[in-house]
């Protein structure tokens, strides 16, 4: 048994002052007055300094690992060229190696962001290397194949017997794996690259394994024309028809989504990785993200590296703010609070995970350690805010995932950092 602590802990149940966690087998075991809590144990180790925030930590609920080769060469486009141009190219050139340099170089990324647990859109290639590096990270990971059987570039697009084949194989190997820390899922790519026999092929293995089904929606306008013109409804009553819309179901962007359907979206218990940083770059728009969390969305926040270009959930959970306060006009229209809520708790359920996501008793031990000696943190007048306001990933100083300590005052420990920087160089850099 070994404590992890903090001159100020972020609890279920508010900020604790001069706290400290007992953590036995991955689990919180239990916590309290830090004083209490060393006459109470006799620990093996201490993670902590008085000058550290203990937070949960991060969920990145969409990311695309395999894209991350991209950073630098795709930004200011419009979202088809985007994706048409630079995006489908990569894939459709990846490789066993530079996968698995792709998957260990964003995961190292995440780890200096305070990420935790993550949500990775691998392509449709080689998805074994990221459940690989995941593992050997010891991060909380939900990982699927991207599924493409229309419309779609030679080198992505599969028959439908063929997606859903290796996606079974994906989950028989991976889902539950290292100690439950791997999961699986299911992942169409979205409606205009998916047949319906493919959508209800997904539906059949969602409900056979308990996996998750996650997929992008409604990001662009002309998406909208589109669904009209082929299903005659929306995506979003489309995939309720074919009985993919609950709880168990991911949505990605939903910018365009009537109201009418973030109500079904409500009713049904479907989650929303929001991805403000994305919307924003890629011209997308804005979700109606007030709404959503009135009508009781449970709303998730995401990078989507490569549309964005780092994995700070600092910055996506600023950014959930400022976005809904200029384009409403409205300082109240979202808070950091609720923005914090996003990046944690939310996170973890919208990836179906349970035990994670925030600090209690019986919860996993998924958290980070912030240093306020820096001068996000001086003065620390109030510890959600500043994190969601003033903070950038220079203040993670530990992570711990289901116990593990991965990261140890800015040390890697599970990994070779620098041989995967090395790596992500030589093997992802383009030469010119
Ligand atoms: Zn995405």
């Amino acid at each position: 048994m070994y404590e992890i602590w903090g001159g100020w802990v972020i609890t279920s149940d508010g900020i604790k002052e001069n706290y400290s966690l007992a953590i036995e087998n991955g689990i919180i075991v239990d916590m309290g007055e830090r004083n209490e809590m060393r006459k109470k144990y006799k620990f093996d180790d201490s993670i902590g300094k008085y000058h550290r925030i203990v937070c949960p930590g991060f969920v990145d609920a969409h990311m695309h690992s395999y894209q991350i080769a991209t950073k630098g060469l795709t930004a200011d486009k419009s979202l088809l060229e985007w994706l048409k141009k630079y995006i489908w190219k990569w894939e459709g050139e990846l490789t066993k190696e530079k996968a698995k340099a792709c998957a260990e170089s964003a995961y190292l990324h995440m780890l200096h962001c305070g990420v935790t647990t993550f949500s990775d859109y691998t392509s449709v290639h080689h998805v074994d290397e990221a459940f690989k590096a995941a593992k050997k990270f010891g991060m909380r990971a939900v990982i699927g194949k991207t599924l493409m059987d229309r419309n779609s570039p030679p080198k992505l697009q599969q028959g439908t017997g063929t997606c859903l084949k290796e996606s079974e194989a994906l989950i028989k190997k991976w889902h539950g794996k290292n100690n439950g820390l791997l999961s699986y899922a299911v992942t169409p790519r979205f409606a205009m690259t998916s047949t319906d026999s493919l959508l209800r092929g997904c539906k059949k293995l969602c409900s056979k394994y308990k996996v998750l089904f996650r997929t992008h929606t409604e990001e662009n306008r002309n998406e909208i024309k589109w669904e009209k013109k082929t299903y005659g409804e929306s995506i979003i009553r489309h995939l309720d028809k074919l009985g993919l819309l609950n709880e168990n179901a991911l949505l990605t962007h939903c910018v365009w989504t009537s109201k009418k359907d973030i109500g079904l979206m409500a009713k049904r218990g479907a989650s929303l990785a929001h991805c403000p940083g994305s919307n924003m770059l890629l011209a997308s728009g804005t979700p109606d993200i007030p709404y959503m969390l009135e009508k009781g969305v449970n709303v998730c926040l995401g990078t989507d590296v490569a549309a964005y270009y780092n994995f700070s959930m600092f910055e996506q959970s600023r950014l959930a703010c400022l976005m809904q306060k200029e384009e409403r006009h409205d300082p109240y229209a979202m808070d950091h609070t609720r923005a914090f809520a996003m990046a944690t708790k939310n996170g973890a359920k919208g990836l179906g995970l349970h035990n994670t996501g925030e600090i209690k008793v019986g919860n996993k031990a998924d958290v980070i350690l912030l240093s306020t000696t820096h001068l996000a943190f001086s003065p620390l007048n109030d510890v959600i805010s500043q994190i969601v306001y003033s903070s950038f990933p220079y203040a993670v100083d530990s992570v711990i995932c289901n116990g593990k300590v991965l990261m140890r005052e800015r040390e890697v420990l599970t990994t070779d950092a620098r041989k995967i920087m090395y790596r992500a160089k030589e093997i992802l850099g383009v030469k010119k």
